[in-house]
């Protein structure tokens, strides 16, 4: 079979094969980025059916991700002996897919698609409920934190009372979970987490059925299995029980989801639990040219909790990684995009290129020069847009005020801005109605409401005369400042929400709105945008196009051209690494580092990344990843911003 594989250029190592021909007991195979682990997973499911003749209903092959799934399966098509037929009999998907697939299968009427909770907002809804319960203010509390960390407690089957809440937010939390949990069954609904849990307790309630799973699924391979978390690891041991059959794949170095409970313990601590395993470690990078292979490994080298391999670039080249350094976030777009409509005009296929960021403030940037130079782009889309962030939302709501004054949908952004409760919005209309006065007037004239609110509401009408006069930049600078929601600012993601500051929202929208001279041309510059991205969404993907990607979601795939955007401190690694690491703790530092090591690793070919000077408004400084690297490993000529990319 290896043959028939090499004959269509599929070639293997001899540490690969032998990890495509084991196919019986327990089996690791632990090594770093592009050493061909998904390729091995996908021979070697190839090689059960199609050379020992298993029938592929006895098999699972679970990722991480549908895309990647997807892959996989696009992958196998071409390999030898293996008829369409059976490649559709063969489970392969992410586990929830499978998970689900399951549980439908035993009652359908319990787990209708029709029951998921699929947006967040469904399942913010319910706690937002039950916080009005518990006088949470609503306005100052982080839902969208207390989900993830619902989501955390779920997938690491800690039900409501088992918790033991270290601070006041997790105790918050804690009473908001288990009102969720209420609610969601008297809605007889379920969510994505659901699904492994109704997986892990329908196995472990039920041996008989458990037993006819383990007969059904004699053969299971998981990838990426870095990012493997409790209720996962629990369902996928019960179902190997007997057979003996798991073959795990994976890159301690890659794992990037420990804020989502993901564990690399389960990876490392793999032959010890299972001790007769068999392990391959594969060292041979067949994905980057040597210089790209040579950084990755130097950056990641600096990480201390880590199984220690140094990875050999089978691609020898000169194509140094190149640094550039635009002048801020808005040049670092303008300079890519330009950089990559010229490589397309000299042949390249936009599909060879793709852009890796870390928040959606980039994904903004981009977005925008994307949408104006004709290049087909694909954006993640697993991010809300940036204009309708909360925060942002907003100061925009200020901005439309200003404009139109008697814009209701603002007015209600506005009153929460300033602490005034929703149901005073109702009053503020019909005074605006029976006094003939605009909303912002109305505002003023509330009488229902505490005294030194009243102070700062009467301000308004003046405030906003002021607002009308300034340019974006400076109405952004005056709101901030002068109308009185600088505490409001500095609640947003404060309450448990570690990643996420509401004043940098304020500074990246500044940064958005800097070329522009008024105020009504940025709001109708922002509302083409909005509706631009969601005609985006709603579109079926397209396949030849630039793919715009967080780093997160680019995991496991490759592309023959990869920039990295804002690598400076503060950015990668993120504020809140740094914070903990002042404390003395460098967990999150070492997985900040794991995320650059994916990022870097994405690339086959060229590796360009962006180094801007200023970021947030203040200067920066370079990554300290970039400084592990050591300045020689980068093509020298490009150490300078007045080098143009794409000259080379
Ligand atoms: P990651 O850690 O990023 O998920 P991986 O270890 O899964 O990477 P693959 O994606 O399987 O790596 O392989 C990386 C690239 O190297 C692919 O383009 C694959 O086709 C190629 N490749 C793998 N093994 C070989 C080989 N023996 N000879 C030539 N090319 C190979
Ligand atoms: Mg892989």
């Amino acid at each position: 079979y290896r043959f028939a594989l090499e004959q269509k250029g599929i070639m293997f190592d001899e540490n690969q094969w032998s990890a495509v021909k084991n196919i019986e007991g327990h089996q690791l195979i632990l090594a770093g980025a592009g050493s061909g682990k998904t390729r091995v997973l996908t021979a070697r499911t190839a090689y059960m059916i199609a050379e020992k003749g298993i029938d592929p209903k006895e098999i699972i092959l679970v990722t991480f991700t549908a895309k990647a799934a997807k892959e996989m399966k696009e992958r196998m098509t071409i390999y030898p002996g293996l008829s369409p037929h059976s490649l559709q009999q063969l489970m392969v998907g992410t586990f929830h897919s499978i998970f689900y697939k399951i549980l439908a299968h035993h009652s359908p009427e319990k787990w209708h698609s029709s029951k998921l909770l699929k947006a967040n907002w469904q399942r913010e809804q319910m706690i937002k409920e039950a916080s009005r319960e518990m006088n949470i203010d609503e306005k100052d509390f982080a839902f969208d934190q207390a989900l993830t960390q619902i989501s955390w407690w779920k997938n690491h089957l800690l039900s409501p009372h088992q918790i033991k809440p270290k601070d006041q937010w997790e105790e918050q939390t804690q009473f908001l979970y288990e009102r969720y949990e209420e609610k969601r069954k008297s809605l007889d609904a379920f969510d994505f987490d659901d699904m492994l849990l109704g997986c892990y307790e329908l196995f472990k309630n039920n041996e008989a059925l458990l037993k006819r799973y383990q007969q059904r699924f004699h053969y299971v391979s998981i990838d990426e299995y870095q990012d493997i978390n409790k209720v996962q690891a629990d369902i996928m041991t019960m179902l190997t029980q007997k057979s003996g059959n798991l073959c795990v794949v994976g890159d301690d170095d890659q794992s990037i989801y420990s804020f989502r409970g993901s564990n690399p313990n389960y990876i490392l601590e793999f032959e010890h639990t299972f001790p007769t395993a068999n392990k391959v470690i594969l060292n041979q990078n067949y994905r980057s040219h040597h210089p790209i292979v040579a950084t990755a490994n130097k950056v990641i080298a600096k990480n201390r909790k880590r199984f220690s391999k140094e990875l050999i670039a089978q691609r020898n080249s000169d194509s140094y990684p190149l640094l550039f350094f635009p002048y801020d976030e808005e040049e670092e777009a303008t300079m890519i995009v330009q950089d990559i409509k010229n490589k397309i005009q000299n042949g390249g296929k936009p599909s060879d290129f793709s852009v890796l960021y870390r928040t959606n403030t980039h994904a903004r940037a981009l977005f925008e020069r994307f949408l104006y130079s004709n290049i087909p782009f694909s954006l993640d889309q697993s991010h809300e847009s940036f204009y309708q962030k909360k925060m942002v939302r907003k100061i925009l709501a200020f901005l439309r005020l200003a404009i139109n004054e008697d814009d209701m949908l603002s007015a209600s952004d506005l009153a929460s801005a300033l602490f005034i409760k929703q149901d005073l919005i109702q009053q503020i209309k019909a005074l605006s109605i029976t006094e003939n006065c605009t909303i912002i007037e109305a505002f003023s004239r509330l009488d229902s409401v505490m005294p030194f609110q009243k102070k700062r509401l009467q301000s308004l009408p003046a405030q906003f005369k002021t607002l009308k006069t300034l340019a974006p930049v400076q109405a952004i600078q005056f709101i901030e400042k002068e109308m009185g929601i600088k505490d409001y600012i500095k609640k947003q993601g404060n309450e448990g929400n570690k990643m996420e500051r509401g004043s940098d929202d304020v500074k990246d929208l500044k940064i958005a709105a800097k070329s522009f001279q008024s105020t009504s041309d940025f709001i109708e510059h922002v509302d083409h945008i909005i509706a631009k991205y969601e005609e985006q969404r709603k579109q079926p993907i397209i396949k030849e196009a630039v793919q715009l990607s967080t780093i997160h979601r680019a995991k496991g795939l490759e592309f023959l051209h990869v920039y990295i955007l804002g690598s400076v401190e503060g950015n990668i690694p993120h504020d809140y690494a740094l914070d903990a690491w002042r404390e003395g703790d460098d967990g999150p530092i070492e997985e900040e580092r794991r995320l650059m090591y994916v990022a870097m690793t994405r690339a086959i070919e060229s590796l360009t990344i962006s180094v801007p000077m200023n970021r947030r408004e203040a200067s920066t400084q370079k990554s300290r990843f970039l400084k592990d690297a050591q300045r020689k490993l980068f093509n020298p000529k490009t150490r300078d911003r007045q080098i143009i990319l794409g000259e080379k």
